[in-house]
Formats: structure tokens, C-alpha cells, sequence
């Protein structure tokens, strides 16, 4: 009986593993043919001035925009992405998309009021060594300069990986393309490391602004190596209060706004409407 029993578990583990084989190679096709005819949206998330409530730039989240399942959020489909070398046809498409839309809105507004827009990319997109061409090339075309273009990279990602990388993020950041570290607090980058890095911007993840002393913490790390920090995930007053008082005055969250399609960003910047909250 036991060992009957033992066989059926096996078989049904077995199924399991098919069945879950079987799902992940059908999203994989799904999602290279949503790559190949362009199925995706960016929605734009404000990052705002504490102080103020302004804009000062935009986040481009991708999500995908299934002819069925309707618009499917990224923790859904970016590690296959990322496993099937999708993300790098993807994050082309991000890339053009993002400064297309930030183009348009630097024709629109005075050179007072035009934000930077920033780009989430995965450490795959480097290896095929083409990534500072694409850039070059996406900035030429939308017609905008690298200042409009802020680029994130997600710490925990960057662990790992080649120095390479980071040559090739030095030479857009000599163009003048802003360089943030996203998630910052996820990776354990070594300050040192941090400080000899092409950066302009970390991004506090939202999983520490519940704990004041690590927020104080990071926030006192970023500013000794000069970097401008934003905080990420400000979902109520009290994380807005105590960013204001360690003196970190940029952030994104739920509090301020939702992520917004480019009209309504661009709306934002001319109207100087008040932010739209999430209800
Ligand atoms: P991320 O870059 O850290 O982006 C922040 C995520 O937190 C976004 O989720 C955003 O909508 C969400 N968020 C913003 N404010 C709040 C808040 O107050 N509370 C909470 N709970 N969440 C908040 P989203 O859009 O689902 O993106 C998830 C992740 O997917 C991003 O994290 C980024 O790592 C990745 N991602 C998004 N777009 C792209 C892309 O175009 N390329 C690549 N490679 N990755 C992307
Ligand atoms: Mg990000
Ligand atoms: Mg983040
Ligand atoms: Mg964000």
C-alpha cells in the first residue's frame, strides 16, 4: 500500500511539473507575440516634490496589454521575459515609447516644467553590446537630450553581475543620461563600490519606509556619497513626514498620485493641476 501510494504522489507531482512546464511555455509564446506586434502600454508615475507637490519627472512602468486578459502588471510576465531574452526586444520598445512620450511633452511646456522621464532596464539588456548605441540612437530620433532620460537599475539585480555594465552606464553618463539605483537597500552594495559608480539617484525601496531607522540610515548613506535620493511606495502622511524631516524631499507612492497615461501626466504639467490621488 505504502509503496502505491508513494507512486501515485510521484505521479501526481509529475503532473504538476507538466502542467506548470506547459503554462510557462505558453506565456512564453504569448509574450513574444506580444513583443513582435507591440502589445504593451507605459503608464507614467509621477515623482514628486515633497515640498512642493510638483512633478519633477516620470517613471515608466510597462504593462501588458493582452488582446484577452486585458492589462497584465509586470510581476506577472518579467522573469520569463528576462529568462527567454524577451526583455531586450521589450525594453527597446520601452525605451522609444518613453522618449516618443517625453518629446512630446518637452515640445508642450516651458523649459521650467519639462520632467525627465525614467526607464526601468535589466542588467540582460547590456549583454549583447548594444545597449549605448539603442540609447543614442532613441535619443536622436525622439529628438530630446540625454537629460530628458533617467535610466533604473534594480540593486539586487546588479549583484552578480559584470563590471561591463557599468562601463558601458559610465558613457551615458558622461552624455548626460541620469543613472538611478532602484530598490536601493535590497542589494547590500558595498559603499565603496557605490562611490566610485557613475550615479545620480538611489530609489529607497518601499519595503523600508516603515522603519524609520533604516530610512534614516539609507537616507544618511546616499547623501555621504553625494546622490540624490528618492523615496519609493510613500502610501501615507507619516512616510511623507518623516521623509520631510530627514530631509528628503522627492518621492513617488499612492499618497501622491497613481501612475498615469501620458496625456494625463502631460495635463499635470500644464494645468499645474493638483495631483490626482488614488481614492
Ligand atoms: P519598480 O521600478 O521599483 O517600480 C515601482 C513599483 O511599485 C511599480 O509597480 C509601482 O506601480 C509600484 N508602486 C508605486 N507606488 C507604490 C505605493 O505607494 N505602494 C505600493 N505598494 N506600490 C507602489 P509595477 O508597475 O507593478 O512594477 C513592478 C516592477 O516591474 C518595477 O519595480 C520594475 O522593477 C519592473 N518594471 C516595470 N516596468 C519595467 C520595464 O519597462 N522594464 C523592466 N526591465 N522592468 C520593469
Ligand atoms: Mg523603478
Ligand atoms: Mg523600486
Ligand atoms: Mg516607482
Amino acid at each position: 500500500v505504502a509503496k502505491g501510494a508513494g507512486k501515485n504522489q510521484w505521479r501526481r507531482y509529475q503532473a504538476h511539473l507538466h502542467n506548470a512546464m506547459v503554462a510557462r511555455l505558453e506565456l512564453r509564446s504569448a509574450l513574444d507575440h506580444a513583443v513582435h506586434e507591440g502589445h504593451f502600454l507605459l503608464a507614467y508615475h509621477p515623482v514628486v516634490d515633497l515640498t512642493t507637490d510638483q512633478a519633477v519627472g516620470f517613471e515608466a512602468l510597462v504593462r501588458w496589454h493582452h488582446p484577452t486578459r486585458g492589462i497584465i502588471a509586470p510581476a506577472e510576465f518579467l522573469e520569463v521575459a528576462e529568462e527567454s531574452g524577451l526583455v531586450v526586444p521589450m525594453g527597446r520598445w520601452v525605451l522609444d515609447q518613453a522618449l516618443h512620450t517625453v518629446a512630446q511633452w518637452w515640445r508642450t511646456l516651458p523649459r521650467s516644467r519639462r520632467p525627465y522621464v525614467s526607464v526601468n532596464v535589466s542588467a540582460r539588456q547590456f549583454r549583447d553590446g548594444a545597449f549605448v548605441e539603442q540609447v543614442k540612437q532613441a535619443l536622436a530620433y525622439a529628438g530630446v537630450p540625454p537629460q530628458a532620460l533617467m535610466l533604473e537599475l534594480s540593486e539586487h539585480l546588479l549583484a552578480g553581475e559584470h563590471d561591463a555594465i557599468w562601463e558601458d552606464l559610465a558613457v551615458l553618463h558622461d552624455l548626460g543620461v541620469g543613472i538611478a539605483i532602484d530598490d536601493f537597500g535590497t542589494g547590500h552594495s558595498a559603499p565603496g563600490d557605490l562611490r566610485r559608480r557613475p550615479l545620480d539617484v538611489v530609489k529607497i525601496d518601499r519595503t523600508f519606509l516603515d522603519d524609520k531607522t533604516l530610512v534614516t540610515g539609507l537616507v544618511t548613506l546616499a547623501r555621504s556619497l553625494g546622490l540624490t535620493v528618492i523615496a519609493e511606495g510613500i502610501e501615507d502622511t507619516a512616510h511623507r513626514d518623516t521623509l520631510i524631516e530627514l530631509g528628503c524631499l522627492l518621492g513617488q507612492g499612492y499618497l501622491l498620485s497613481n501612475p498615469l497615461d501620458g496625456t494625463e501626466a502631460l495635463s499635470l504639467m500644464t494645468g499645474g493641476s493638483p495631483l490626482p490621488l488614488v481614492a
